[in-house]
């Protein structure tokens, strides 16, 4: 062979070799793209020729109106369920809930906080498709992130094929290049461990440690870390120092690695109580569904494995606590919470003593008394008079009045003889889909007798407390170029959205009045910055100062402030112990963002996942045909 011979040779082997190997990884990677799958639902059974609806209606009742409860509200009355959902907020919707505020003149939307709705929520948007919910979303352009000590970075609108969508995060980046993240490749390993994303072994290895701990011990190149994993697992409204990395690692599958929607989000023109929560609520009543608002549950009723009913009210009589009379004083207002969590304020009022139950009858949130009498709930704002009267706000029941006898050196606080009183309804199934703080109450009051299941629910937490802010300025926020912004680095504010951009009735206040209308998120406050309200207030306005300079010279014309901890904690090592869909009571199911899954939802897709897979796990029992659940990739590529 001579040597043209043999270049010849070499070039076409060599050519055929690398077109080889090239198709191989492209049909390869094209093989393994992340895509939308249906989950393998332990509760399916049978298919298609299974009856859909049974035949004589069973009673079923469903605890809560938040997304899961909603959802399983739906997919009972689908199924010929007689369904009472009990809601013990005045609104339903849980954490999409809303309510009016009279402000400036006018009637204005407020809602529980800004709310992005991905592609990827499959569950939850086939139940808006299901209410007819409309053309009631717009497409975010992008995933816009504000730092403190840099620029702007955009993420979103990326391409949906792995690599290009993990390149075009670091093309998108103008602090993140290629050439120094090609030589710091070993900081870059362990992002790419985030493609093998598996659940059994991902939670086994790495739900006892913190995120932050896994970065630095895997060693994550920083920039990377600061730019892209910092800001956006602080959107768990967990912080990344006290949040599972194996939480983490799912929810960064969900959202990116194995999701086949890439970042693709979108917002509402109009507030989630009228887009999404009563299209939902109006489908439900046509279906069927008895909602009732206003109905807290207190207890379950067991026998034997099954739960027989579920009892609203509290029996008038019942002790609540008892605190020592000697802390109680004249014109002050003693603050205790019972052993079973059951916050109280109690008074001595011109030689009387007062008490009241101190839980706000809107969402549950303890209130707090207020200069000039009278108090005031910081989660939605309602205001009561001394009387516990409603003044303002959403709640619309007033506090609970509570009788104080006196029993030696102690005051025994009860339930009002003049209560509401106790009020069981029976069910032959029942999905508990309460909050986290909502279950263990009625869990803690049910005296079920099985000590395992028990302490699963009382060990369930929530995340540190957050803050949603909403403004009225009289003035533009004219720098901002996008409706809503993820924000690091911060204190406080961890997002902003600019209501006045993107949903009615702002955009008309906006362009009659030249103001517009802000909302400010604080996630997840660490214990050392929790401080008095108005020093909170004062350092997050500077906040949006610094990031809106034009907002410095503006008037906030009105406001609502509001500090909750209701969100759900995934603390390291909290996952092993969660309580799952089952429960040793047969016909008990749970369902939430809080339930043990092994699919890879969360939050919002989370809760009404959990909601349709209970109604799976009761489809089971009745010999019923399960719903198919779409979920995005339930494993990472190089998983
Ligand atoms: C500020 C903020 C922003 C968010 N942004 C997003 C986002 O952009 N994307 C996203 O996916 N998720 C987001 N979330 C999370 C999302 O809202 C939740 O994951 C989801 O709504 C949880 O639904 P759920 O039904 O599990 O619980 P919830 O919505 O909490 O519903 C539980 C319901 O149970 C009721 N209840 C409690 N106790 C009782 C009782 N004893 N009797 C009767 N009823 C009871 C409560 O009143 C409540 O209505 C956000 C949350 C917050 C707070």
């Amino acid at each position: 062979m001579d040597r043209r011979d043999f270049l010849r040779t070499l070039v076409t082997r060599t050519g055929i070799g690398a077109g080889v190997a090239l198709s191989g990884a492209a049909g390869y990677l094209g093989y393994h793209q992340p895509r939308r799958e249906f989950y393998v639902d332990p509760f399916a059974i049978g298919g298609e020729d299974l009856p859909e609806r049974l035949e004589i209606p069973e009673k079923a009742v469903v605890v809560g109106g938040g997304l899961a409860g909603m959802a399983a509200a739906m997919e009972l009355a689908r199924r010929n369920f007689e369904v009472t959902l009990l809601e013990a907020s005045d609104d339903p919707g849980g954490k999409l809930t809303g309510w009016e505020v009279d402000a400036l003149g006018e009637r204005f939307p407020v809602e529980h906080g800004f709310h992005g709705y991905f592609d990827q929520y499959y569950n939850l948007n086939e139940l808006f498709e299901a209410a007819g919910v409309g053309d009631v979303f717009t497409p975010a352009p992008g995933y816009p992130v504000k730092f403190r000590e840099r620029p702007l970075e955009v993420f979103g609108q990326a391409p949906k094929l792995f690599p290009l969508n993990i390149l075009s995060v670091v093309q998108q980046s103008d602090s993140l290049d290629m050439l120094p993240i090609l030589m710091n490749f070993k900081g870059m390993l362990p992002v790419m461990d985030m493609f093998r994303y598996e659940y059994g072994k991902t939670f086994s290895r790495y739900d006892n440690i913190d995120f932050m701990t896994f970065c630095r011990e895997q060693g994550v190149y920083d920039p990377f870390l600061a730019t892209v994993l910092h800001p956006f697992s602080d959107a768990t409204m967990n912080r990344m120092e006290v949040l599972s990395a194996a939480e983490a690692l799912r929810y960064f599958h969900f959202y990116f690695f194995g999701s086949p929607e890439a970042l693709g989000y979108r917002i509402t023109k109009q507030d989630c109580m009228t887009a999404l929560v009563t299209p939902v609520m109006r489908m439900l009543e046509d279906m069927g569904v008895n909602v009732v608002t206003g109905a807290r549950v207190s207890r379950l009723v067991a026998e034997g494995d099954r739960v027989r009913g579920v009892v609203t009210g509290i029996a008038g009589g019942q002790e609540v606590m008892r605190v020592p009379y000697s802390s109680v004083r004249e014109g002050e207002w003693y603050a205790a919470t019972s052993p079973e969590g059951v916050p109280v304020l109690v008074t001595l009022r011109t030689g009387e003593y007062v008490a009241f139950d101190a839980t706000c009858t809107h969402m549950g949130c303890p209130v707090h008394p207020v200069d000039g009498g009278g108090f005031f709930c910081p989660c939605h704002a309602g205001v009561f008079d001394s009387e516990g009267n409603v003044v303002e706000g959403p709640p619309e029941t007033p506090l609970a009045k509570l009788d104080v006898t006196l029993s030696g050196d102690q005051l025994v606080l009860r339930r009002s003889v003049a209560g509401e009183g106790e009020k069981m309804l029976e069910c032959d199934y029942c999905v508990l889909a309460s909050n986290v703080r909502g279950t263990r109450e009625i869990i803690g009051r049910s005296a079920l007798g099985r000590p395992e299941f028990e302490q699963r629910i009382a060990a369930l937490g929530e995340a540190d407390p957050y803050i949603v802010w909403r403004l009225w300025l009289d003035a533009p926020v004219s720098s901002a170029d996008y409706p809503f912004y993820t924000v690091s680095g911060y204190t406080y504010t961890d997002s902003v959205s600019i209501f006045s951009r993107f949903q009615e009735p702002f955009i008309s206040w906006s362009a009659r009045t030249g103001g517009s209308v802000v909302e400010l998120h604080a996630y997840a406050i660490a214990p050392e910055d929790i401080r008095p309200e108005a020093e909170i207030r004062e350092v997050m306005l500077e906040e949006m100062h610094r990031m809106f300079p034009e907002t410095r010279t503006a008037s906030v014309l009105y406001d609502v402030f509001m500090q909750q901890d209701n969100f759900t904690r995934w603390a390291p090592g909290d996952h092993g112990n969660r309580p799952e869909t089952e429960t040793p009571f047969r016909n008990l199911m749970l369902a939430g963002d809080w339930v043990k899954v092994d699919a890879p939802v969360f939050l919002m897709e989370a809760a009404v996942f959990t909601g349709r897979l209970a109604v799976n796990a009761i489809s089971r029992q009745e010999s019923l045909r399960s719903t198919p659940l779409p979920i995005v990739s339930m494993e990472g590529m190089f998983a």
